[in-house]
């Protein structure tokens, strides 16, 4: 019996047998259809097919995926499948790095942008001295504005953790968060987490006879929240030992953290951090005497960066990077492109679950509260425009919609163009509606979609946000000149004021709205978790040389796997194949139903 039906009996869903090895898709190589998107070559529709494997980036045994040690018989899970792109110049040359740590400069690798990362941390800068490093230094930690997304917030605190020497209960001051004060106020928002993170709890009373993360090092640059501490204590049931810092300087929700410590995690974050503060927490955890990663989880790139810049050596012991984000991901590819990616990395980014699930439904709910929350706005009858129409546009554009908000969109795909079009929204030109629009929201992942000269035509009020990953979206830089005054009305909402008095309402400076300003829901952060945990069991338990210095994506039964495991939630009743449907469809019965390139 698999790990799926194991779990899947707990969650009370009926699966019944599932496949072999053989019978799954894992493996496969997938050639992508662009950024991140794969195309199997694998369909389950073509009777009888296996893998049509690809020589270099396949897994080495198919079908053997080391989520196994979950099983009792380890044969029967999913393994991830390589990502293969179809532009030769993405995985071109191959010259991929030994493990023996050096990170050759390849003359190819483009210059990946990244925040500041030139500080050293040896000569701490004065409080006012970070203070004033930072270009995007919060107020969040001494505003009465209280956020959701963290409750706690001290408003008398102005002391930067830095300058703290804190301690749990059991004397262990491996941390530097906050306030450890908090941690019982964070455990019970953990708590709640743990309602609707099922999927998780599952996999934690499957472990507990078996550790398949023991031994394993896990160092994580999340957003760190309720779900993400849900995570990380999943996976320490699971056996790992985990050290973490905040992927942005805002997200942080301190009680949480502050349960972690209080719990032993080292965690190393804070709701309004400064730039340096972000580097510095990162090099905390990796930088420890007597502890070494062997495992990466991140979100963005930025701790994988840190870990490649910093200490490449450090690549001798680590098996697998797991990686969330869109940027991440890409840069991932940019460092296997170059051939300087020298441990195997999994994509989660690109599962279905992850794509659908994170991106579309998160976002549908979390703009609305990331708005509302930051302005009192009210939607009905606004005029918005939403940059990119990827699953974090559709998610806000369909929002907004419900909400009565006349919806505007820019693309520069036409499919998704289209998609908007048939959506029943209007697909303008940034600059066609710039001046009439209220609200401005960008989530294209790319850099200056709204720059200086929009911000310039915009309307007085305009409230200007961004739902994609990174800042760069938004030029914010450009704001920061002499004729405009910056007044901060409320954490995370900057007026930015021309000389004429017009206004824009600037919300996180610029950074991604729903994470900064308000909470995500608990159910969706659930499956890419799940997700994450699962790739962290796969990559870190695999043999030698089942996965290469590639990038790999989650098999589809992987995914189906992850969704089962949420659908008693609904008291979902999910119908069977017969005998003869799944034959005239050429499908398992167990799975996967969908080929790779399905795009649901
Ligand atoms: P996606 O690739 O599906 O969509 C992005 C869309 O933007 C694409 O359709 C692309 O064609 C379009 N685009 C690119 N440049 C453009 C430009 N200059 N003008 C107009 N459109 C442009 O990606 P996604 O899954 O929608 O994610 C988008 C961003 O949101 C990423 O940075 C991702 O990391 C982030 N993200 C945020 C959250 C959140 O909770 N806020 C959740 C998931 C992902």
């Amino acid at each position: 019996m698999s790990v799926q039906v194991v779990a899947a009996k707990m969650a009370e869903v009926e699966l019944k047998d599932v496949p072999t090895g053989k019978d799954l898709p894992a493996g496969s190589p997938m050639t992508p259809t662009s950024e991140g998107k794969s195309l199997g070559r694998n369909d389950p529709h073509e009777a009888g097919s296996t893998a049509a494997a690809s020589p270099t980036a396949e897994p080495s045994k198919a079908g053997e995926g080391s989520l196994g040690l979950l099983n009792t018989n380890p044969a029967k899970m999913p393994q991830a499948s390589a990502l293969k792109r179809t532009d030769p110049q993405l995985n071109g040359g191959e010259a991929f790095i030994n493990r023996d740590g050096t990170v050759a400069e390849a003359p190819r690798m483009k210059k990946i942008q990244f925040a500041d990362q030139k500080q050293e941390f040896t000569k701490r800068p004065s409080k006012i001295g970070r203070r004033s490093l930072s270009r995007s230094i919060s107020q969040s930690s001494t505003d009465s504005y209280s956020s959701a997304a963290s409750y706690t917030d001290s408003s008398d605190d102005e002391t930067s953790p830095r300058d703290k020497q804190q301690k749990n209960s059991k004397g262990n001051g491996d941390f530097c968060i906050k306030n450890i004060k908090q941690a019982d106020f964070g455990r019970r928002e953990i708590e709640i987490a743990e309602q609707e993170m099922p999927a998780l709890m599952a996999l934690r009373k499957r472990a507990q006879g078996e550790k398949p993360l023991a031994g394993a090092k896990v160092v994580g640059c999340t957003h760190i929240t309720a779900q993400t501490a849900v995570l990380m204590e999943t996976l320490s049931a699971l056996g790992a030992q985990c050290r973490w810092a905040a992927c942005n300087i805002y997200s942080t929700q301190n009680e949480v953290a502050a349960a972690l410590a209080e719990g032993g995690f080292s965690v190393f974050a804070w709701k309004g951090e400064s730039e340096d503060d972000f580097w510095w927490c990162i090099d905390r955890c990796v930088n420890v005497e007597g502890w070494q990663p062997n495992m990466i989880l991140d979100d963005g790139g930025d701790l994988t960066h840190w870990i490649y810049k910093k200490y490449p050596n450090m690549f001798k012991k680590i098996k697998g990077i797991v990686e969330e984000s869109v940027t991440g991901v890409h840069r991932l590819y940019q460092l296997s492109k170059a051939g300087k990616l020298c441990v195997p990395a999994m994509n989660v980014n690109d599962s279905v679950t992850k794509q659908k699930f994170d991106n579309l439904y998160c976002c549908r709910e979390s703009i609305l509260d990331g708005l509302k929350r930051t302005t009192d706005v009210m939607f009905g009858g606004k005029q918005v425009v939403v940059c990119g129409y990827g699953e974090v546009g559709k998610g806000c554009c369909a929002a907004l919609k419900a909400m009565g908000s006349i919806v505007y969109v820019t693309e520069i795909d036409p499919i998704c163009a289209l998609q908007a079009c048939m959506d029943g929204f209007r697909l303008v030109k940034l600059n066609e509606v710039i001046r009439q629009v209220d609200i401005v929201i960008t989530c294209t992942g790319n850099k200056n979609v709204v720059v200086r000269e929009y911000l310039d035509r915009m309307k007085n009020g305009c409230i200007v946000c961004n739902m994609g990953h990174s800042n760069t979206e938004i030029d914010v830089a450009s704001l920061r000149t002499p004729e405009l005054t910056w007044e901060r009305v409320r954490s995370q909402v900057d007026h930015v004021i021309w000389p004429d008095g017009k206004r824009i309402v600037l919300l996180a400076e610029g950074r991604l709205l729903n994470l900064s300003c308000s909470t995500v829901p608990t159910f969706v952060l659930s499956i890419t978790a799940t997700t994450q945990a699962l790739a962290l069991i796969e990559l870190y338990n695999a043999p030698e040389g089942r996965y290469k210095q590639d990038v790999y994506l989650l098999p589809k039964k992987m995914d189906e796997y992850v969704a089962s495991l949420h659908l008693p939630t609904f008291d979902a009743h999910l119908t069977e194949l017969s005998d003869e449907q799944a034959k005239y469809l050429g499908l398992n019965k167990n799975g996967p139903f969908k080929p790779n390139y399905y795009r649901y």
